[in-house]
Formats: C-alpha cells, sequence, structure tokens
C-alpha cells in the first residue's frame, strides 16, 4: 500500500472527497493493476468466504490435541437456554469468534484475517452485524475495505504476526480493523474509524503470544472472543465520540514499540507465559511424548 499511516489515508479522503474505502480500494487497484470490479469481487469473495466458514462449524469436532473444540457449541446453547448475560448481540459475536477460532484449530477452511490465530474477530464482528441490522454484501465489502486499510498500516508500521510482535499483533490488529469496520457500517466517518482502531488497538497493547504447546488453541481461541467484544466496545465508544487521546497512528507505533520490548519467550516460542504454566508444560509432555516414542521404535 502506498499509505504509511491512517493519518495519511483521512488526508487523502478529504482533499479527493471519498470515503476511507475507496482509498483503500482505489489504492489496490492501481498497486495491483486491477479494475474497480475485480478488487471489489475479490474482496466480497473474501467476506463470502468467512461467511460459509462460519456455516460449516461443526460443533462436534475436537482438535487433533484435543484442546479445543464444541465451546461454540455450548455458548450457543447458553445462549437459546437464556443462560447468558451479555445481550443477544454480544453473545453471537462470541460465539461466532470461539467458533471460527475452533475451526482453525480444527483444519478447516478459514480466512486469516490478519493471521490465522485471529482469524475469528473480523467475522464474529461484521457477520452479526450484518445479521442483526440486515445490511447489504456491497456494504459489507466496503467495511471489509476500510478494515483491510487499517490492517495494512499497522502492518507497515508495526507487524501483525504473534512471532514478531506478540498476541498484541495478531489479536489487537484484528481487533482494531474489525473496530474500524465496524465504525464505518454504524455510519462513522474517517475520525469515528480510525479512533475506533486506536481504542481497540490500545486495550489490547502488551497482549504476549504464549500458545500452550505452540499450537494456535489455548489461548488462542478465547483471545479471539476478547478481540471481538473489545471491536464493538471500541466501536460504540468512537461513535459517542469518544477519542483516542494518543493519536491513532502513533498507538500503532506504541504497539511496535512494545512488541520489540517483548522477551522472545513471550512471542510464539511457547517458552513463556501460560505455555510455560505447570499445566502447559503437562500438554506439551503429554503430546510430545507419544510423538518421541514413536520415533524410538
Ligand atoms: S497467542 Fe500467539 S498464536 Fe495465539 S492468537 Fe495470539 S498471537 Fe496468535
Amino acid at each position: 500500500m502506498s499509505f504509511h499511516s491512517l493519518n495519511e489515508i483521512i488526508t487523502a479522503a478529504a482533499e479527493q472527497k471519498k470515503p476511507f474505502f475507496r482509498i483503500v480500494m482505489e489504492d489496490d487497484m492501481s498497486e495491483r493493476m486491477v479494475s474497480e470490479e475485480e478488487t471489489f469481487s475479490a474482496m466480497r469473495h473474501m467476506y463470502d468466504t468467512m461467511g460459509r466458514a462460519d456455516e460449516s462449524y461443526d460443533g462436534t469436532l475436537k482438535s487433533a490435541s484435543g484442546l479445543v473444540g464444541t465451546d461454540g457449541q455450548k455458548l450457543e446453547e447458553a445462549l437459546k437456554a437464556g443462560n447468558t448475560i451479555s445481550g443477544s448481540f454480544m453473545s453471537q459475536v462470541m460465539i461466532r469468534a470461539l467458533k471460527m477460532g475452533e475451526s482453525n484449530a480444527c483444519m478447516k477452511r478459514i480466512v486469516a484475517a490478519p493471521t490465522a490465530g485471529s482469524c475469528g474477530v473480523m467475522p464474529a464482528v461484521f457477520l452479526t452485524y450484518q445479521d442483526c441490522f440486515g445490511v447489504s454484501g456491497e456494504k459489507m465489502t466496503e467495511a471489509m475495505f476500510t478494515a483491510a486499510g487499517i490492517g495494512t498500516v499497522i502492518a507497515e508500521r508495526a507487524f501483525i504476526a504473534g512471532a514478531t510482535g506478540g498476541c498484541q499483533a495478531e489479536i489487537g490488529s484484528a481487533s482494531a480493523m474489525a473496530a474500524g469496520g465496524l465504525a464505518y457500517l454504524m455510519g462513522g466517518g474517517e475520525q469515528e474509524i480510525i479512533h475506533a482502531a486506536a481504542i481497540a488497538l490500545k486495550n489490547l497493547l502488551g497482549l504476549v503470544c504464549d500458545p500452550v504447546a505452540g499450537l494456535v488453541e489455548v489461548p488462542c481461541v478465547k483471545r479471539n472472543v476478547i478481540g471481538a467484544v473489545n471491536a464493538v466496545t471500541s466501536a460504540d465508544m468512537a461513535m459517542a465520540g469518544i477519542t483516542s487521546r494518543i493519536p491513532p497512528d502513533e498507538v500503532i507505533d506504541a504497539m511496535r514499540t512494545i512488541g520489540m520490548a517483548l522477551p522472545c519467550s513471550l512471542k510464539e516460542t511457547g517458552e513463556g507465559g501460560l505455555a510455560a504454566t505447570p499445566t502447559g508444560l503437562k500438554v506439551m509432555e503429554e503430546l510430545v511424548k507419544p510423538e518421541r516414542d514413536r520415533n524410538r521404535q
């Protein structure tokens, strides 16, 4: 992308009198030398694929390690039984985030947006919004471009991989992307979009990447729920006129600095945090031992 800051995108939007998503979309057209129809239908396809992945969730499946699976189903049943206090919209967001994270761990088809580990955040927020508010596929695709612009700037200025920046870079980026896209869907302009994204990212600064046994399962699946819920609350705040006191691009820069300062043990090595707890180590041993025994035979 030719933009290196959110500020550049909103400046271009103001100068050209175009919405945020159109600036991002036109930039993609010129970068990849594709037509508007081509870029739009590629993004639409990505959104539709998220929808199909959500629909194909199997509530009986467990991941190969046995660590995750069936939780999306459990929460759905709790919602149906009236046993949740989050409210219908938020409960559905949580259910979808769990389902997508579990589908990823169970090797089903997902859309990595921005990464496989954080694949539940955007669909949880976007699909639920479309379901509840009957928005067109075109509008949802515009929200996807909005999110993509935010994600690309984060990738340019900082990182989107847990291995380089910790989970703040994965779940945090996904949450910022979803928050900005949601603010757009709620009728927000450029300021609401970037402040929703900044608030979401701020709330997850410092989040470490500590997958148990090195698998994108624990704590990853449930962190998708946190990222999705955080996106909704951040968009609500931005739409109420609340801004990030720290300018959005500076929040991204802070995320980068924090990521660089994180020790390697907290960056997807599976050596620190939850992975290094007695239970985390036991899980690792249980998963590695059969493999070791097989190799010895
Ligand atoms: S804990 Fe690490 S592997 Fe899991 S979602 Fe976060 S960044 Fe990805």
